[in-house]
Order: structure tokens, then sequence, then C-alpha cells
């Protein structure tokens, strides 16, 4: 049996009255990025310092029998940080601390709160790089990147989240601190106890630091935008600057010509490349200046090969973020109406045939309008389309989702499964996979406190 008000006295009791958020402050708060407008429904939002009081959070909520949502930055697509009301929101906001950088073993400690910029920019400062990027940067943090397994914009070169996170510490269900805070890249001693919490969506514990690795800060970048027959030859030319560049390549953006010539709108990014060609990319190669002409020979090489057919190359470092923002400037697809966002993975050799089926499928639904661009050098395809009535959604659905079972895509490939996805993951997951998720949820959370109700 719930007690309401023993329960926020004992909460305040740990974090402090400025700690516990309720009433219409806690209204104030949107439920979620994508839900700017509805307030967040928790009976409070709690705000421990550190893994200490996370644990006493956590063990007063098990024994009053309450459930926690786990809070980051609130960046997150898939409507992981929904909450009933009886339930208690964990918000790691006041856990933003972040250690001085370690130069020699390159790693530093964050909080779970610190946002990924912060990070960014302390290694910055320290003449070293965190490679995680992703449009949320100023928002997104530690934590929730850890319980999503971020990926952005260079899984290429550096992969995702989960290769840039040596150690953690987590609070468990029952408020046992796990603490595996190591800075070691190698560690062979049994299981990997961290991976349960990297992609786990706060189902299995809540994460209060971890220790990040870093990377030397790259000496350069060569970044253009070229323009090819088709995803195939797309594919080629990023298969060659991985072997002429021995794998520095660190992004490679596929654009789609309806996404190419929305972004680039009058007002909006100005287009380097006409808007006529049927597939577009932004390759990045981390180099130093004197390999540009070697990159520009290779797109020569390309060019007479009939696998580029024009390309832009930045010559500054203000043309090399105009160039992104024709990427990264999201909110212009909200801005013309095309506001569901898709976020699925298909391989690179299927990719155009699924996208050509894909979008012959949404063009017959009355009102459809889609655009599709994603990071396919690593598979990872998002598709925009319009918000229609519940028949027309689960139309375009069904364009999108349905078949990426036979073609051994995914129907999540980089922001989780949520609330949003939960009745999708069947098509990406077989039975034994999804019963083996449940035993070890069961496992470390037998009475289903920790973000009760999503990915399962
Ligand atoms: C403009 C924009 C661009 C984006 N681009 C990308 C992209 O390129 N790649 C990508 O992967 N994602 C992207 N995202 C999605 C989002 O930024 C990521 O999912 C990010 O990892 C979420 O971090 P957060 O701190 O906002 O987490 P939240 O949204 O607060 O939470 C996400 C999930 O993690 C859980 N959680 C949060 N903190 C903790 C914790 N400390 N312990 C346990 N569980 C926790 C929550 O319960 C929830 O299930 C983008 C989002 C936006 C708005």
């Amino acid at each position: 049996m719930m007690q309401t008000p023993a329960i926020l006295d004992q909460l305040a009791a740990i974090v402090g009255p400025s700690g516990l958020v309720t009433g219409d402050e806690l209204r104030s708060r949107p439920a979620a990025w994508t839900r700017p407008s509805e307030p967040c429904a928790a009976l409070a939002l709690v705000r421990p310092r550190d893994t200490e009081e996370t644990a006493r959070v956590v063990k007063a909520c098990a024994e009053a029998g309450v459930s926690i949502v786990p809070r980051g930055g609130a960046t997150g697509l898939v409507d992981g940080i929904l909450c009933e009301n009886d339930q208690i929101t964990l918000s790691t906001e006041r856990m933003t601390g972040i250690a001085p950088v370690d130069p020699l073993s390159m790693t530093v400690v964050a909080g779970s709160g610190a946002t990924v910029e912060a990070v960014q920019n302390a290694a910055r400062a320290a003449g070293l790089f965190f490679p995680l990027d992703l449009g949320a940067r100023g928002s997104a943090t530690v934590g929730g990147t850890i319980s999503t397994n971020a990926g952005g914009l260079r899984v290429l070169r550096y992969g995702m989240m989960r290769e840039m996170v040596l150690g953690l510490e987590a609070v468990l269900a029952d408020g046992t601190i796990l603490s595996s805070m190591r800075p070691l890249i190698k560690n062979n001693t049994g299981l990997d106890l961290k991976q349960l919490f990297l992609g786990t969506e706060g189902t299995l514990g809540i994460v209060t630091q971890a220790v990040l690795r870093l990377r030397p800060e790259p000496a350069g970048y060569v970044t253009a935008l070229v323009a090819c027959p088709g995803v195939d030859d797309g594919a080629r030319l990023l298969r060659a600057a991985q072997s002429a560049f021995q794998g520095r390549v660190s992004s490679f953006e596929g654009l789609w010509p309806d996404f190419y010539r929305l972004m680039t709108k009058p007002g909006r990014a100005t287009p380097p490349l006409g808007p006529d060609y049927p597939f577009y990319a932004i390759i990045e190669v981390e180099c130093v200046p004197e390999e540009t002409d070697r990159f520009v020979d290779l797109l020569d090489r390309l060019m007479g090969e009939g696998t580029v057919l024009d390309a832009a190359l930045a010559s500054s470092e203000e043309q090399r973020q105009a160039m992104w923002r024709i990427r990264d400037r999201v909110e212009n697809m909200n801005a013309d109406g095309i506001e569901r966002a898709f976020d699925v993975s298909v391989p690179l050799d299927r990719m155009d045939g699924y996208v050509r089926d894909a979008l012959a499928r949404m063009a017959a639904i009355p009102g459809c309008r889609a655009v599709v661009y994603g990071h396919i050098g690593d598979n990872n395809l998002h598709w925009n389309t319009t918000d229609l009535d519940a028949a027309g959604n689960e139309a375009i659905d069904a364009a999108i989702y349905a078949p990426l079972a036979e073609l051994n895509g995914s129907v999540s490939a980089e922001h989780g499964i949520g609330l949003m996805k939960r009745s999708k993951l069947k098509l990406s997951r077989s039975p034994e996979e999804i019963a083996t998720m449940r035993l070890v949820k069961r496992a470390l959370d037998p009475d289903n406190r920790l973000n009760p109700g999503k990915v399962f």
C-alpha cells in the first residue's frame, strides 16, 4: 500500500527540502523533449546529490512500494522518462561534477547528470577529445547516454557510448551500490557488470557516475558534401575513403533529395550543391591539412568512375559548421509539419531497396509526406513523416517497420525502446531473446520498481 505523504517526508529528509520538487514547480517541467506542453506527471521529482543519497532514495522508495523513473536531460525520443502520477522521478541534475581529466590514462570521471557538452569541454581543456556527439549535446547527460547507449555522429570511428565507458557506479533496485569505477581498458574478470546498465534505459539500475575514455584530439578535418547516383555509390565512396584514410572517416551521413531540399530552403542552410541529385552524403575524415589533396584526388578518381557526381569541400571551420547545419537542424522538419521521427537500422547493402519500397508505400497513404536521412555508415536511417490520424500513422508505421525483420534490421538503431516502441520489440528480437531480457530484469528488480513498463 503506497503511503504518499510519508514517502515524500522521507525523501525530503534524505535530499533536503530543495532536493524535492512537487506541485506547480514540478508541473511546470515538461514530461519530455517530445512533449513540451505536457507537464511532468510524477508524484514528486527527487534530486539526490550523490550515489549515497541516490541509494537512500531508492531504498526508501522500495520499502514504501513506490516505483522510480530515472530522468537525465529529458532529450530521449522514445518516451523513456514518462511517469505515472504515483511514481517518483529521480533526476540526476545535481550530480553534474566532472573530476580533473587524467591525461596519462586518458580518462575522466563524470557525474551522471553532467552534460555531453560539459564532458567534451573538459576533455578539450585538457588537450583531449570525448568523441560522443549528438544534436542534444547541451542537455543530454552522461547517465542518459549510458542508459540509451547513445550513438550520434562519430560512431563509425569511435563506436557508441558503450565503447566510451570504462567503469561506472549504479544503484540497484534494492538500494545496493554497485561500483565498478575502474579506469581499465582490459578487465576480463568474469561478467562485465557495467554492461547491465548500458542501453537498458534505467530498468536495471540508476547510474550515478562513470569513468569515461578519452581520445587524442583530431589534428583537423576534411569535410565534404558529395552527390552520388545512389546509396550504393555512397557506400562505395565510404569504403574507398575508409581504406584510403585507414579508418579515420569519423562521419558519413546520407541525405536523400527531399531531406536536402527541405534543409536548404531559402532562409535555412545555403545549398553547396544543386538540389536535383539522387543522393547526397556528408563525409568527414580526421586528417592534417596536408592530406586534403589526397582526399580531393580520391574524389576525382571516384568522379571519373561515375561513383561521385559532384562535391563541395568545406574550406574553413565556418563552412564546415554550415555544412553540418544541413544535417543537424531537425527543427526545420517540425516547421514543415514532418514531425514524426523514426530511427531504424538496415544493412547497408539492402538500404537502397528498403528506402525505395518504403517511400513507394508511403506515397500511397493520403496526406503522408516523408523524408529520410541518417548515419548510414553505421546502418542507421532516420525517417521523419507527417503526423496523420491513427489509421494513417499505422500505415506509415507498417511501411517503415514491417520490412525490417526480413532484412535483419532493427526497429531502434540508437534511441532505444522506451514506451513508444515496446510493441515493436518483437520485430527485432526473438521470443528467446525477450524472455532472457525479462529473466535478467526479474533477477535484478523482482518487484518491478525501476522504470516499470519501459522496454519490455
Ligand atoms: C535534437 C536531438 C538530437 C538527438 N540526436 C541523437 C543522436 O544522434 N544519437 C542518439 O543516440 N540519440 C540522439 N538523441 C536522443 C537523446 O539525446 C539520447 O537518447 C540521449 O542519450 C538521452 O539522454 P538524456 O540525458 O536526455 O536522457 P533522458 O531522456 O532523460 O532519459 C533517457 C532514458 O535513460 C534513462 N536514464 C536517464 N538517466 C539515467 C540514469 N542516470 N540512470 C539510469 N537510467 C537513466 C531514462 O529513464 C530514460 O529511459 C537526440 C535527441 C534530440 C532531442
